[in-house]
């Protein structure tokens, strides 16, 4: 009587629903539908970065648990 998510943590799921979603580059507005988001976790806080194939600008997206 567990309830499990088959493995899905929060974490995957934030990275799945970001990812699920293309990102359009706030600096030259170019739209990214193919890269995906990088995780980095620091204690409660988990960064998302990804970074503009067209000019480089880093976005990073911070939540926490
Ligand atoms: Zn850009």
């Amino acid at each position: 009587m567990s309830s499990s998510y088959g493995g899905m943590s929060a974490f995957d799921r934030l990275r799945a629903r970001l990812n699920g979603r293309p990102h359009a580059c706030e600096e030259c507005g170019f739209v990214d539908e193919e890269g995906s988001w990088e995780a980095v976790t620091t204690g409660a806080t988990v960064e998302y970065r990804r970074e503009c194939p067209s000019c480089g600008t880093e976005r990073v997206q911070r939540y926490q648990f």
